[in-house]
Formats: structure tokens, C-alpha cells, sequence
């Protein structure tokens, strides 16, 4: 099967922890990879929302090093892409595809976003994560406005230059500035609202995960606008204790196809950012949720789209462009 994944903290896990790509205990090594047929992974780089400005960029430029280096020393399994040809290429070859995306923008606030863009290949910024920055204002910070000037300047830069602005863990105000910029964009790692509105019991978690999580009205809005929702596999994003596994994952995707979101659903794993339910805890484990997902009834075309080709057209409109 294929697989395009819209997020991961693999090459976080990799610098902090000092371990290899190709083998190690993550949900995500080379070695796990190897059981996919195609495979496309954008490789978030996390920064702490203690992080800002130069400190924000310097941590930045590390992690992103020791990843490049990571993917040198393989360079027999994984291509770093820039362009659509070199996804197509990788791909072809029976490498992994790897895009670069920064978590966090607080680096931009630093460095401008073409000099950053250009140096460093990123194609996709999530904008904020939970807490406040330089931006805007993430899911948890507990103000309600919209994004900074400095996030909307950054997003008209980023529509110039065809950098794909991410709106998970943004605030819901922040969401419809982004929404509205004219920039490409899409929810790399969120599920649904009102899913977890039905399933999970009350617990202060519980409205965290809501927050953090997609309501109807921005589902609707990112079907419309032509993004894509990446379906995260974080357990409390996903349902209550114990059910966070397979069946929870068909609720969320089943919930975005009946809002008619066939063309935007997707995969954004989050691997190796959080807790996972063992049947998911691997990017080796995905043939299983494939199969659990065919045996639900949904058709290879569908599981297709899901799991690659929805992402696979996005990026190719944005690379080509
Ligand atoms: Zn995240």
C-alpha cells in the first residue's frame, strides 16, 4: 500500500534522543518503512512555544542538520524533496519522500520566510502550537483573537511563494485568518469535534481535545477551500481510554466523508508526538489499519485517496506551481 503522511516529530525524537533514522524503537524508522510500497512523510520540526525568536531558529537549524544528515547517511531509502519531480522520483525508486515542515513558527519572527524557504526547503508551517507566539495564538493559550500582523504578514509571503500555511493546534480566530489570507491550507493533524464530543466521557482533557480538534463549520471550510485533513492518531484526540484505536480512527474519517470531505481526508499520523494506542503505535502497523478500514466496507479507490493520493494531488498543484 501507499502511504502519505502529512505529519510526524520523528526528526525531534532523532536529535533529542540521539538515534538513528534507519533503526530504532520509534513509530518511525527506515527499517519499519520498508513494509510500504510508496512512501511520502512530511517531517515536522517542533518548536517549544518556550522557544522564541533566534533560540527559536537556532533549534530549528539543528534538528533540521542532524535530520539532513540522517537522510545522507541513507541515501540508498530516502530522498529530501523540494520539487514534485523529486517526490515522483523517490518514490519511484523505493524511497522514502521526505518534505520538511516547521511546527511552531516562531523561527520566521527571527529569519524571513523566503530566506528561511530557500535555505532550508521548508514547504509547509504549522503556524502555531499550543501556547502563544509570534504569530497568533494556539488552541491552549486562552485568548480568543486572531493572528498576529506578524502571522498575517508571513502568511501573505507564504501564499507568494507557495508555502502551505498548517492550522492545527491554531486558535479557532487564528483558523479564519488563515482561512481567508489566500495562503494554501490545511489541518495536518486534527480530528473532529463533535466525534469527541459524543464518545469521550467529561474529564479536563476532554475540552482540551475538543479544542484541539476540528468543529463542522472548519471541516466544511477546508472541504470547500480544497485543503486536506490529516486524521491524527494521538489517543486522546482519538477517543476515550482503550477506544483510541482502529474503530476510533473510522469514526473520525467516517464523520469527515459524511460532511463530504472524500477529497481532503488524510493521514496525519503524528508519530512519535504522542501517545498511541499499540494497535497504531507504528508506521509499520498502517497495512492493519488499511485492512480493519477495507473490512469496514470502504473501497480501495476511497482507501487510496485516504491514505495518499488526496495528499499526493495537493502537493503536486503546490510544487508544479
Ligand atoms: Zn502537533
Amino acid at each position: 500500500m501507499r502511504l502519505f503522511d502529512l505529519h510526524c516529530d520523528t526528526a525531534g525524537e532523532c536529535y533529542n534522543k540521539k538515534i538513528p533514522l534507519a533503526e530504532n524503537d520509534l513509530h518511525i524508522s527506515l527499517c519499519k518503512g520498508k513494509a510500504l510500497d510508496e512512501w511520502c512523510q512530511v517531517f515536522a520540526i517542533w518548536i517549544l512555544d518556550e522557544l522564541r525568536g533566534k533560540k527559536a531558529y537556532d533549534y530549528f537549524v539543528k534538528v533540521l542538520e542532524n535530520h539532513k544528515n540522517e537522510i545522507n547517511k541513507n541515501a540508498d531509502k530516502i530522498k529530501l524533496c523540494q520539487q514534485f519531480s523529486d517526490i515522483d522520483e523517490a518514490v519511484k525508486n523505493g524511497k522514502c519522500a521526505a518534505l520538511t515542515a516547521v511546527e511552531g513558527g516562531s523561527p520566521f519572527a527571527e529569519k524571513d520566510v523566503v530566506f528561511i524557504a530557500k535555505e532550508h526547503g521548508v514547504k509547509l508551517i504549522t503556524l502555531t502550537w499550543n501556547g502563544e507566539n509570534e504569530l497568533g495564538y494556539g488552541c491552549q493559550s486562552g485568548v480568543d483573537s486572531g493572528l498576529k500582523e506578524c502571522g498575517k504578514t508571513l502568511l501573505r509571503s507564504m501564499c507568494d511563494m507557495n508555502i502551505v500555511a498548517d492550522v492545527s493546534h491554531l486558535n479557532r480566530a487564528g483558523f479564519y485568518d488563515a482561512v481567508s489570507s489566500g495562503a494554501r491550507v490545511i489541518a495536518s493533524h486534527s480530528n473532529c469535534e463533535k466525534v469527541l464530543l459524543k464518545t469521550r466521557k467529561d474529564s479536563e482533557d476532554k475540552f482540551f481535545s475538543c479544542r484541539r480538534s476540528l468543529n463542522d463549520e472548519q471541516i466544511k471550510i477546508l472541504i470547500e477551500c480544497g485543503g486536506l485533513i490529516g486524521i491524527n492518531f494521538c489517543k486522546s484526540f482519538l477517543g476515550d481510554n482503550g477506544d483510541d484505536g482502529f474503530e476510533a480512527v473510522y469514526r473520525h474519517m467516517a464523520h469527515i466523508l459524511d460532511l463530504g470531505g472524500e477529497n481532503v481526508l488524510a493521514i496525519g499520523s503524528d508519530f512519535d508526538g504522542c501517545d498511541i494506542n499499540p494497535e497504531l503505535s507504528g508506521i509499520d502497523k498502517i497495512e492493519n489499519l488499511n485492512r480493519f478500514l477495507a473490512d469496514k466496507g470502504m473501497d480501495s479507490v476511497l482507501l487510496d485517496k485516504i491514505f495518499f493520493s488526496n495528499s499526493q494531488k495537493f502537493f503536486k498543484n503546490i510544487l508544479q506551481e
